[in-house]
């Protein structure tokens, strides 16, 4: 039988998730599910001064939003646990000795001060890589330079140190990544990487590898930001004796800005009015409130569907995919090498589509929550007839929060005229038209709904020997102060009958003047 799939999703919980991020969650999670393997989450916390409170709880939110629900988590917990790092911590020392032992990895005591100095030097003298490397380390303060003994007694007096890996002098490091192939770097570019910081703690490098191999990761989907680190974890695969068990590389291309020019940011999200970010996001040190693609209006099944498309291709024309779909239909062989650039209008067009098929009560949820969000107050109406609204301008609006603003006439009488309408429909026939409907409202004593509505204003028409273009144009200017707008019958049935009254009648004095 072959080997379960697992794979992990790994943030850091540095901030806000971004969408780069809920991608390779997005990828981690089709393909398990694809492969009934299991999702695993990994919060990647060791760098304790990046750490954000609040950050892990936005991730959880964020992947719940999603429905991209882990199998194993620090949540739910699992049979590899802990699954956050920080929990792990005396875990990994095992694994620092043992590099240290077989002479992979080296104490290394340089303060600040010596590391910068010898920054300086190396910049003295032109060198073009400042980096702490095999040749570099030979001038410096580690336990390379230093014989046993003064190790030694640097440790006793309590010394801060870090754990390096020796980076070989020259060897050429490869592998086959399942998006880029074969890749390869040369040792002498590579430097030598902290793997053990002063306070104990090891770095993202080691754990990840440590954790990789532990809880059994057998692909790794992530950022191709990653790549370049990738050697130096295949090296320590290697060193530590799990060669044979490295998890495939899956390297995935980068989301670029909609200008194409570098990766989507935080700042493209105010330039472009499309969020970065799954759910809005207080930033607890800038005090900055960041869009979230919820709070905007997007459906999560959407979201999905367009994020899938950010790298990967089914290969046909078929835009539309249920998350259903995508388990089945993703691939890993069908992701790109080539860095996708965001386009924002299609986001928008695919919740348009997702918003088309959706049921009105979703839609109604979620119109009232960005109402409620603006600080705009609904009337009390029944829900029925705020799922006629929703009805009724499904087929106009991007997001459910447009029909506040779009359909704003059916919530408030307006207060000024579509000017070309006024000077192109409002004239003496449509104006005797608009008053003689009035007339005829206030003396009907029928149903005030829209076929009835439909009936009065069509015999009226006829009677007058009108043309229903005619004098339409004018009777909706009266009403909702526009020239356009979806079945005015339908939107006479939900302002009420008193109100039409008063506006039409609010229509005749002011546009007559
Ligand atoms: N903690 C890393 C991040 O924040 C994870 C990278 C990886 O998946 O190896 O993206």
């Amino acid at each position: 039988m072959s080997q379960q799939v697992r794979v992990r999703f790994a943030p850091s919980p540095t901030g806000a998730l971004h969408i780069g991020g809920v991608r390779t969650a997005l990828y981690n999670y089709l393909f398990a599910r694809q492969n009934d393997g299991v999702f695993v989450l990994r919060i990647e916390d060791t760098d304790q001064t990046r750490y954000v409170a609040g950050a892990e709880d936005y991730i959880y939110e964020s992947l719940e939003w999603l429905g991209l629900i882990p199998d194993e988590s620090p949540k739910v917990g699992g049979n590899y646990g802990p699954y956050r790092q920080s929990e792990r911590k005396d875990l990994y020392r095992q694994y620092v000795d043992q590099l240290i032992e077989q002479g992979h990895a080296y104490y290394a005591f340089d303060t600040d001060q010596e590391l910068e100095a010898m920054r300086e030097r190396l910049k003295a003298a032109k060198a073009k890589n400042l980096s702490y490397n095999a040749i570099t380390r030979r001038q410096m303060k580690n336990s390379l330079t230093l014989d046993a003994q003064a190790v030694q007694e640097l440790m006793d007096a309590g010394t801060p140190y870090v754990v390096r890996i020796k980076m070989p002098l020259k060897e050429e490091i490869r592998f086959q990544d399942r998006v880029f192939d074969w890749v390869k770097a040369h040792s002498s570019t590579l430097d030598d990487k902290v793997l053990l910081k002063s306070d104990g703690m090891p770095t993202y490098h080691l754990a990840n590898v440590v954790d990789d191999y532990l809880m059994k990761i057998t692909h790794v989907i992530r950022g191709k930001e990653w790549l370049p680190s990738s050697y130096l974890h295949v090296l320590l695969y290697e060193y530590l004796g799990w060669g044979e068990q490295r998890p495939e590389f899956v390297h995935l291309p980068l989301i670029l800005k909609p200008s194409g020019e570098g990766k989507l940011s935080k700042r493209d999200a105010q330039e472009y009015g499309v969020p970065v970010f799954p759910l809005e996001y207080h930033d607890p040190k800038s005090k900055e409130i960041l869009t979230g693609f919820r709070e905007e209006g997007y459906f999560s099944e959407g979201l999905i569907n367009f994020l899938a498309f950010l790298g990967w291709n089914p290969g046909t024309e078929q835009e539309i995919f249920s998350l259903k779909q995508l388990v089945s239909d993703f691939s890993l062989d069908r992701i790109g090498k080539s860095d996708p650039v965001f386009p924002v209008d299609k986001a928008k067009w695919y919740n348009q589509q997702y918003l088309k098929e959706m049921e009105d009560s979703r839609i109604l949820a979620m119109m009232k929550s960005r109402a409620q969000h603006q600080g705009i107050s609904l009337p009390d109406w029944e829900d029925a007839k705020f799922t006629a609204l929703v009805d009724l301008m499904k087929d106009r609006i991007t997001f459910p929060g447009d029909i506040l603003e779009e359909a704003s006439y059916v919530f408030q009488a307006p207060e000024s005229y579509d000017e070309k309408t006024l000077k192109k429909k409002w004239n003496e026939v449509s104006s005797a038209f608009v008053k003689d409907l009035k007339d005829t409202f206030a003396k009907d004593e029928g149903a005030w709904e829209a076929e009835h509505i439909k009936h009065l204003l069509q015999d009226l028409i006829e009677k007058q020997e009108l043309k229903f273009g005619k004098v339409m144009a004018g009777v909706r200017l009266a009403v909702t102060g526009l020239g356009g707008g979806p079945d005015l019958m339908v939107v006479m049935e939900l302002i009420g009958k008193e109100e039409t009254l008063a506006r039409m009648e609010k229509a005749l004095s002011e546009l007559n003047k």
